[in-house]
């Protein structure tokens, strides 16, 4: 499991610690009981409690040796941000995003450049996509972005160099040009 999935459940591990009301990790429902303890460990993840029926569920894909893979778990499968910037002119929707989201996208870039090599993106794309309002598609090689706008997509580029992490932002416009 790499960093960032770890990262997730080292979070709602400390939450289900403390005795906060979560939901299930693995189905996404209000399901947990009030007592943490009185709940199913799971598995697969090391000190996770999820609810009886995900503990019944990953108990029989056990016996069929084909356990759900973690990336599906409802936790990395986040509620998205609502609204977008497909009614928006790309410079107007850049401006935003560079002042709300591009922070955040620095963020995510750095810790990704501590992963391994063969590292999985998926916990690092659930995150951006419910982080960032109108993100359309995020990929880890080249480190990129896409928005939808009014005019057409906005793609930023994340680059490491000598003095920090470089954004770059082109618009790709609907009749093709950049
Ligand atoms: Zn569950």
């Amino acid at each position: 499991m790499n960093q960032e999935f770890e990262r997730i459940f080292d979070d709602l591990r400390a939450k289900q610690l403390a005795g906060v009301h979560t939901l299930c990790p693995r189905c996404g429902l209000d399901k947990m009981k009030g007592k943490m303890n009185c709940n199913a460990l799971s598995r697969h993840v090391r000190d996770m409690f999820i609810c009886d029926d995900c503990g019944t569920a990953e108990a029989l894909l056990d016996f069929m040796k084909n356990p759900l893979p973690i990336a599906e778990w409802a936790i990395f499968h986040p509620e998205r941000p609502a609204g977008d910037f497909k009614a928006t002119a790309g410079e107007d929707a850049w401006k935003e995003i560079q002042a709300e989201q591009a922070p955040f996208l620095i963020r995510l870039f750095k810790r990704w450049e501590q992963e391994l090599p063969d590292a999985d993106f998926t916990p690092y794309r659930y995150e951006a996509q419910k982080m960032c309002k109108g993100l359309a598609q995020i990929w880890e090689r080249p480190f990129h972005v896409t928005y939808e706008v009014a005019d057409g997509t906005l793609m930023l580029r994340l680059q490491r160099e000598e003095d920090g992490v470089q954004v770059t932002c082109d618009m790709i416009r609907k009749d093709g040009n950049v």
